[in-house]
């Protein structure tokens, strides 16, 4: 099958508005005739499902959690770009591009992001109409912060919260459709499978996750919008429950799957404690606006700091190596998270980590109480050498800024952020890869989108700061509603899709099969031994740097460890009840399959952009080193029975709007 990306001809700056007037329409009275199914409630899904419902379509929304208020969005904390240039700072929507095509390593879709930009404003117009409380500044206008690859402030933000606020606009947006009866919500209800007929996905086999029961739910299209999958690697900032199952399982129907080992990598995580967690947390790139990152410049400093004979208040400023503001002048601590996770890890593998594990480094807010605290002092008329008083007002600006992150960080570490540096190291955090779409967000299943996270997106090899809300909300508000208009209009007089097709019966027949081989196996090992042992080979050998060797070793050792699950799997409990350890084996199922295809895409893209650092591929200072002429293309990949058999496209990737150059934030 040949791919086609459906990129509209046509100047760069004309193609969405010259697309959008001349695609298929559905009229109004038709809309009521078309039912589509979205899974998902996250940010992508419920701006999506709402805005469908809206223009009049019937829709079904799915979510594994008990509201879709609790889809993973909700943990989003630092903020949503939009190229408003409200600071007046030089910000555009050829700015906002020409930077996430930077960041992303020159690996994405010209026309996509450009799209995304130009409906970036939009997004903040819509929430601020739905009643989302972005900060303001002390005139009361909307304000903004600076994420990590950019010289402008274009971050909109509410505390440390946005995600949390977003998903509440977007859920009443939801609500009020569920309300007229235009959205029908199922909670607690996972796909299981996608079924497809005549070649057209028609709809999904659903299981309800309290009563253990399969279902059968058909429409005229099936939108995606499931998440990341960096849970492949166990331990993550994703939330618990995220997983790649509804997107692996359109994989395993034919949808191709594109770059899935372009990973993101945070530098801001708290660092691992010990064995016994399951879970990262983020600490959000917006402390990286006023947090200034450092190791001791003395090793012997490191090693008195990890024996508690030190603490790192006590170390001189000239005794401190603020690396990345020495590496990147121009951007210091707000370098691309590629850049900076690496910059972190190098330090660390050198010795100068400053935790007993040697995998933490200090971001340190000391600097900017003392710079908030005087500029209060001056503002208020008061004494702007009296260090008590200065620190109390910078405290208290820093508080406001970021004080439920501070929070977080002294609840769990036991120390207080206000007094000493906070200890950070980059953790799996945001997948690049993901579902293959075209320009209309279709994957190469007829009626099949893809949108949010687990598409493949508009960022490349690296996702920059606050653009994954962005592209979410794009996709869900302002892309999908009209492309998908354009295929829905050869379905006005369809009918309503039967469910008791043999194509429904053979889906859900299958279903059940694997459902009840997991449930009867009763081996020796748990769910979760094997998603540990798998994330474990995913970190050390398709990590924040990888080689050929590893990549090898650890395909053999997915397939390996996959066997042994199918072996000696161990589900407690029963098929037809609440039972959170066999949801959990079909999702681990899946990571065993999706890793060794992550592990394959690794080694074929033998040379090194944005996240993906092939240690075969660096500059002599270590940067990542592109090759173009070899690899600007996305990886698409299409099922064959297996991942090992999967077979490589290639979309080549053109640049015409914009000159590629050597990626460099010096
Ligand atoms: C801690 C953290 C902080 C972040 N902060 C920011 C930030 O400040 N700015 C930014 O731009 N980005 C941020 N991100 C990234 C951003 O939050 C995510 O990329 C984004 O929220 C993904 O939204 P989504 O709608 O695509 O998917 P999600 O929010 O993950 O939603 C997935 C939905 O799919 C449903 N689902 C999944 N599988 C199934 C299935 N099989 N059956 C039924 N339902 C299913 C789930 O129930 C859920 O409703 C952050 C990420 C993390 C981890």
């Amino acid at each position: 099958m040949a791919l086609d990306s459906k990129i509209p001809n046509g100047p760069l700056a004309d193609k969405w508005t010259n697309h959008k007037s001349k695609i298929n329409l559905v009229s109004p009275a038709n809309k009521r005739q078309i039912d589509v199914i979205v899974v998902g409630t996250g940010l992508a899904g419920a701006s999506a499902s709402a805005t469908l419902a809206e223009l009049g379509y019937n829709v079904k929304t799915f979510c594994f959690q008990d509201s879709p208020r609790r889809a993973h969005s909700i943990a989003a904390q630092g903020g949503i770009n939009a190229a408003k240039n409200y600071q007046g700072d030089g910000d555009s929507t050829y700015r906002l591009f020409y930077d996430t095509i930077k960041g992303g390593d020159y690996r994405s879709r010209e026309a996509n992001v450009h799209r995304l930009a130009e409906v970036s404003t939009n997004i903040i117009d819509q929430c601020v109409a739905q009643g989302v409380p972005f900060a303001r500044d002390y005139g009361g206008l909307l304000d903004n912060r600076s994420f990590g690859g950019v010289l402008v402030s274009r971050t909109f933000y509410a505390k440390g919260q946005t995600g949390q606020q977003l998903l509440l606009g977007a859920y009443s947006a939801m609500n009020r459709q569920i309300g007229r009866g235009k959205i029908k919500m199922y909670n607690r209800h996972e796909m299981m499978d996608l079924v497809v007929v005549d070649g057209k996905a028609r709809g999904i086999i659903a299981r309800n996750l309290v009563s253990g029961k399969l279902e059968r739910h058909s429409a005229h299209a099936v939108v995606i919008a499931s998440g990341g999958y960096g849970n492949v690697f166990f331990l993550s900032t994703n939330a618990m429950g995220s997983n790649v199952s509804a997107a692996w399982k359109i994989h395993k129907k034919g949808a191709f799957f594109a770059n899935p080992c372009f990973t993101q990598i945070h530098p801001t995580c708290i660092p691992v404690s010990g064995d016994h967690q399951s879970k990262l947390t983020l600490m959000s790139e917006s402390l990286r606006n006023d947090g200034r990152i450092w190791v001791p410049k003395n090793l012997e400093d490191v090693q008195a700091i990890r024996e508690g004979k030190l603490k790192p208040t006590e170390i001189a400023e000239e005794n401190r190596d603020y690396y990345l503001e020495r590496r990147y002048p121009a951007f210091g601590n707000l370098v691309p998270r590629d850049v900076a996770s690496r910059a972190a890890k190098e330090r660390c593998d050198a010795g100068y980590g400053v935790n007993k594990t040697g995998e933490a480094v200090y971001l340190d807010f000391a600097d900017a109480i003392v710079r908030y605290g005087k500029e209060q002092a001056h503002v208020k008329g008061l004494d702007e050498n009296n260090k008590a008083l200065v620190k109390k007002l910078g405290q208290e600006i820093v508080r406001a800024k970021y004080g439920n992150l501070f929070q977080m960080y002294d609840k769990i570490v036991d120390q207080n952020p206000y007094e000493t540096p906070m200890m950070i190291y980059p953790a799996v955090h945001y997948t690049m890869g993901g579902v293959w779409v075209d320009y209309n967000l279709m994957t190469t299943i007829p009626g099949c989108y893809a949108i949010g996270e687990a598409n493949f997106s508009d960022h490349g090899a690296n996702r920059l700061g606050a653009s994954a809300l962005m592209q979410g909300l794009a996709d869900g508000y302002f892309v999908l509603p009209y492309t998908i208009g354009d295929y829905l209009a050869d379905d006005i007089r369809t009918g309503k899709i039967d469910t008791q097709l043999p194509e429904f019966e053979r889906a859900e027949a299958g279903v059940r099969a694997q459902l009840e081989a997991l449930i009867t196996n009763k081996g020796k090992n748990s769910v979760d031994f094997y998603h540990k042992k798998l994330g474990k080979i995913m970190w050390d050998k398709c990590g924040m740097s990888r080689n050929t060797t590893g990549l090898n070793e650890a395909i053999a050792e997915i397939s390996a460890l996959r066997e042994d699950f199918y072996k000696n799997v161990n589900v407690p409990g029963t098929l037809n009840e609440f039972n959170e350890q066999l949801a959990k084996a079909g999702r681990v199922a899946d990571f065993l399959e999706l890793g060794e295809l992550f592990a394959k895409d690794a080694l074929e893209r033998n040379e090194s952009c944005g996240g993906h650092f092939r240690e075969e591929s660096q500059t002599p200072e270590g940067e990542a080193k592109r090759d173009d002429e070899n690899f600007t293309f996305v990886s698409a990949w299409e099922y064959k029975g297996e991942s090992a058999k999967a077979k490589l496209h290639k979309e080549v990737l053109k640049y015409e709007a914009i000159e590629v150059k050597t990626r460099s934030y010096k």
